[in-house]
């Protein structure tokens, strides 16, 4: 240690951050709080699977903390291999919320979040469910 320069305490490096980080947190159709989300943007801006329009989430990029109880884990096969998914549903409705994915078609670490059981705001239609309805009712 002896010889090592200290930095200097009055000025602190710059460093640049595009967003503040806050909590979103994500209530269930019912009102029910399911999933609290640490990160700079909304789950609306997330990447959606194609599938199933699951929002996807990295695990080991964002902090998230889920209130939903741990349901089944069922076999699904899909064109590129066999998924494994262990499911979340509300606490008080029982609505399946989102699921964890592993398997074949799996090389990281990524949770899926239904857009169409979760909002931000509690008692509020999600916003991907109101589109499906609009579609819908516009054919
Ligand atoms: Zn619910």
């Amino acid at each position: 240690m002896a010889g090592r320069q200290h930095p200097p305490t009055h000025s602190r490096p710059y460093r640049p951050r595009e967003k503040p980080i806050s909590s979103h947190v994500y209530y269930c159709l019912c009102g029910e709080y399911n999933l609290i989300l640490v990160s700079t943007k909304p789950l609306s801006d997330f990447p959606q699977r194609i599938t199933d329009s699951a929002y996807i989430i990295d695990n080991t990029q964002i902090k998230h903390s889920w209130n939903a109880k741990r349901g089944e884990t069922v076999l699904l096969k899909r064109s590129d291999g066999y998924e494994q998914q262990e499911r979340y549903h509300c606490r008080r409705c029982d609505l399946l919320v989102g699921y964890k994915a592993t398997g074949e078609s799996h090389s990281g670490d990524y949770s899926y979040i239904l857009a169409t059981a979760l909002t931000e705001a509690p008692g509020a239609v999600p916003v991907a469910l109101q589109n499906e309805v609009k579609s819908s009712l516009g054919r």
